[in-house]
């Protein structure tokens, strides 16, 4: 037994049934029910292995919780909301779009807070972050368990949960697309990137604005998880009315490039050495959701950059009145923050919002040059 059983239990897979899909790695690696990396541990914050926008400052979840209630205040104010979080991690951005909402008449009792959440030590941390503000919550594996309700719309937000669905790569040969798989590398016994046939049905999968332009060793990468959650929102978003809100480090239109990532202790590690002890991650492909929503019949508006769309809520404005009655040393963390969040060489730029709402829903705030 090595000191990894995760690692001798897909070892042990793959002796058995043959090289996995980069999925069935990523779905072994991060949702194992025991040893899986978001089950087994709370991966956040300064001292865990990567820290998000809403860990970094409050900002970030206020101004979101400013975007949800002028939302709400669009769609007529009903008397009752589902607030949905896909992948919430610790409950900060929650929770501070409760406390942000507070003073807003109406809102606060309309909403019950639906979480999509997989792991159970995270959701106890959902539980006692969102506590103080007394709003109903229910806790689901998937968006779907989420019941509707006749007349009731949802405003569904997810910051960082796309790009922890498990992703297949295919790679450009000679004549085709082949799967890039995970093996064992009979000399070694270490876990290596195998490739696979090339098979008309990867060509498939390939966008037909793509295709034509591959070249050898591209690579192109499908989150099937990512565009079948697009789909399930904007078919609710359909029947019930209601907007989504999606943030995440990726790209405006599909491309070509290998951008799986494992980090472990905020710096970059080998992808297939600790399965379940490091964080993996692929970059969203935006259009591919965007796609998804406006095919399901949802609309959607123009991606745009993190920085653009803080900027848009009046982050510096929040800034300045945070700093206001800051001292010096706090007025530094709120301007090291809010660089952080927004600027270009920081996360103003690799972080992209996609922002989608019912055919028959008032477009929300921050829709600019609406595509569909
Ligand atoms: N939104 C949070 C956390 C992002 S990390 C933040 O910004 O800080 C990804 C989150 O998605 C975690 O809460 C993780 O447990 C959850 N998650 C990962 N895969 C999931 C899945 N398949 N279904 C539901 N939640 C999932």
């Amino acid at each position: 037994m090595s000191a990894s059983p995760l690692l001798d239990h897909i070892k042990r897979r793959i002796s058995l049934s043959g090289p996995i899909s980069i999925a069935d790695f990523m779905h072994e690696a991060l949702g194992h029910p025991e040893h899986g990396y978001y089950r087994k541990q709370d991966p956040f914050g300064r001292s865990g292995d990567f820290i998000t926008a809403p860990e970094i400052s409050q900002m970030f979840g206020e101004l979101i919780g400013l975007w949800a209630a002028v939302s709400w205040q669009q769609m007529g104010g009903p008397a009752k909301i589902d607030l949905v979080e896909l992948g919430p991690g610790r409950g900060t951005l929650m929770s501070d779009i409760l406390r942000a909402v507070r003073n807003v008449p109406g809102f606060s009792d309309a909403i019950t807070v639906r979480f999509v959440e997989t792991s159970p030590v995270l959701r106890t941390h959902q539980q006692t972050a969102i506590m103080p503000y007394g709003v109903p919550a229910t806790w689901h594996e998937a968006f779907d368990d989420i019941a509707p309700r006749a007349g009731v719309p949802m405003i569904v937000m997810g910051n960082e949960f796309f790009d922890a669905l498990p992703i297949r790569q295919f790679e450009r040969g000679d004549t085709g697309w082949a799967e890039r798989l995970v093996g064992v590398d009979a000399t070694t016994g270490d876990l290596g990137f195998v490739r696979g046939r090339e098979t008309p049905i990867a060509d498939a999968l390939i966008p037909a604005t793509l295709r034509g332009t591959a070249k050898k060793g591209d690579i192109f990468e499908i989150c099937g998880p990512a565009i079948a959650v697009a789909d399930q929102v904007a078919r609710r978003l359909n029947d019930t009315g209601g907007v989504a809100l999606f943030i995440d480090y990726g790209h405006p239109h599909s491309a070509f490039g290998d951008t799986l990532q494992a980090v472990k202790a905020h710096e970059y590690h080998p992808i297939l050495s600790q399965p379940g002890d490091a964080d993996l991650t692929a970059h969203v492909d935006f259009a591919a959701l965007s796609r998804a929503m406006l095919e399901a019949g949802a609309r959607t508006g123009a991606v745009l950059t993190q920085g653009t769309f803080l900027a848009m809520l009046g982050i510096d404005h929040r800034a300045e009145l945070l700093k206001a009655d800051a001292s010096d040393d706090q007025a530094k963390a709120i301007d090291l923050a809010l660089a952080r969040l927004i600027a270009p060489d920081q996360m103003g730029t690799l972080f992209k919002v996609l922002i989608g709402y019912g055919a028959t829903t008032t477009p929300p705030p921050c829709i600019s040059g609406a595509e569909g």
